[in-house]
């Protein structure tokens, strides 16, 4: 991020958005905290590189690609903004300066949209913008406003826009307008990214006024090689945090960034971010993406299937994800593996361990390993609280020693990979708190550690014609980026 707090701390939209971050960062804080530290052990001094003439250059072929992607890839644009109606990805070009006519009549207009209210930062001075703190409910914004119960109950009353302005979350924007004599004349809110919507109470009456507020995605192509860390990696190519961490994710089922990152390792990444009104609103997706981790070169590229559903592909159409997390909790250390046979820790006899012990501090989350439907989910002797899950007809896994259940979890309930499922406890045979963790294959045993996770399938034949009809000219312009000696020969 780019922006001054300091500079802008009074400005309300700058505290939204500041919210929205925050937001953001809550959201993903559990892989964040973790991932902020991946940062490699020994200190590489920073060769001075001209940054200066690298960026001229990057954002040169940035809007060299934009045209491009606009050009070549109307339908990839159309699939990839499917959730805003009314948006239009427009290219960031610079503009011919303005003669003074123009700037006037420009001027007029926006004059006249801020006495709407329909722009922010320019609110006319009879606006009383508020932004909703955690825990505040609407009346509370009533009466700190100093508006009656009554003004309150005839917005709710008149229904009006299926009386949307009553979902309001922490971080959200209002604006009230009064009257001579203070009672409410007009609400505004924004009732999503795009809409903004002004109640104007006349006389009782209460009447709606929708505005649509166009919003763009703007692309990028960031480009950044690993000096000391994935992060700082990622804030020298220009991009954000959560950015970053999205890349982070999109390979994550690859390349474990907590261990197998290394200095000289590169990433190239083709991404969007989202504008309304000329104002970056928040970040978009990634589009496409290649890394190179120790040589090895991996590609990911977006892709809606027939289902709707968007996720990762390898080049290949082959998904990213795999079916199966390798390890289903946050571990400290392995405190016994799978084995034949091994001394009971609490029978003192010789018993063969039939999966892997993962020791955790109790009340550690354990997440479903796959989808899976839930088998069973109770006591059973040895294991104490027990989840065992069955993913399709061939694999089972097993949860054992739970302090608890994840709230609501039952028998029969389908779960998404990567669900919670419970906590890590030491009840029935354990010294101690961990999770048993038990891979089974049409019932047999299989060592967790080691075991081949199978790959989920690839796109089907017609679906694949599509993804690499689509992806092509992506993976051509990843690939001409990977090498910038190519992308300045162009
Ligand atoms: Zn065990």
């Amino acid at each position: 991020m780019t922006e001054t707090p300091a500079a802008h701390r009074s400005s309300p939209r700058t505290s939204r958005r500041l919210a929205l971050r925050r937001r953001a960062l809550r959201k993903h804080f559990q892989f964040y905290s973790k991932c902020k530290n991946w940062a490699l052990a020994q200190n590489v001094s920073v060769s001075p590189i001209s940054w200066r003439r690298e960026h001229w250059v990057l954002a040169s072929v940035a809007v060299a690609l934009t045209v491009i992607v606009g050009m070549v890839m109307p339908t990839w644009a159309n699939a990839m903004r499917r959730d805003e109606a009314p948006s239009v990805t427009t290219l960031s070009l610079a503009l011919p300066a303005l003669s003074a006519d123009q700037t006037m009549a420009g001027d007029r207009a926006l004059a006249d949209l801020a006495a709407a209210g329909m722009v922010p930062g320019m609110e006319s001075a009879e606006w009383k913008v508020v932004i909703v703190r955690a825990g505040q409910s609407l009346a509370d914004i009533f009466h700190e406003q100093g508006l009656s119960p009554t003004e309150l109950q005839r917005l709710v009353d008149a229904n009006v826009d299926n009386g949307a302005f009553r979902r309001i979350h922490p971080g959200d924007e209002f604006a009230f307008r009064k009257s001579a004599d203070g009672r409410l004349a007009a609400l505004r809110f924004d009732r999503d990214d795009h809409t903004r919507v002004v109640l104007h109470i006349d006389a009782g009456v209460v009447k709606s006024e929708i505005a649509e507020r166009a919003l763009e995605r703007r692309f990028h192509v960031a480009r950044g090689t690993i000096k000391s860390s994935l992060f700082e990696a990622g804030d020298t190519a220009g991009m954000t945090d959560s950015m970053t961490l999205k890349l982070a994710q999109a390979f994550g089922y690859d390349i474990d960034f907590a261990q197998d990152l290394r200095v000289g390792d590169s990433f190239t990444v083709i991404y969007n971010d989202v504008y309304r009104e000329g104002e970056r609103l928040r970040d978009g997706d990634i589009i496409g993406a290649t890394f190179i981790n120790g040589g090895r070169r991996f590609t990911a590229l977006r892709f809606e299937d027939a289902d709707g559903t968007v996720s990762f592909y390898s080049e290949d159409g082959r998904p990213l994800k795999t079916s199966f997390l390798r390890t289903p909790v946050e571990f400290t250390r392995i405190s016994s593996r799978f084995s034949a046979g091994r001394m009971h820790p609490v029978l003192g006899k010789m018993r063969a361990h039939k999966g892997v012990d993962y020791a955790a501090p109790t009340g550690t989350p354990i997440y479903a390993a796959g989808d899976a439907k839930v088998e069973f989910r109770g006591v059973k002797n040895g294991f104490g609280n027990v989840v065992i899950l069955q993913h399709g007809g061939q694999y089972s896994t097993v949860y054992g020693h739970m302090s608890r259940f994840a709230a609501g979890l039952s028998a029969g309930q389908r779960v998404r990979q990567g669900q919670l499922i419970g906590y890590v406890g030491s009840t029935g045979l354990a010294t101690g708190p961990h999770l048993h963790y038990e891979f089974r294959l049409n019932g047999q045993h299989r060592d967790p550690l080691s075991v081949t996770l199978p790959k989920p399938e690839p796109l089907p034949a017609t679906e694949l014609a599509k993804f690499k009809q689509l992806t092509q000219p992506m993976l051509a312009q990843l690939k001409r980026y990977e090498d910038p000696r190519l992308a300045l020969a162009r």
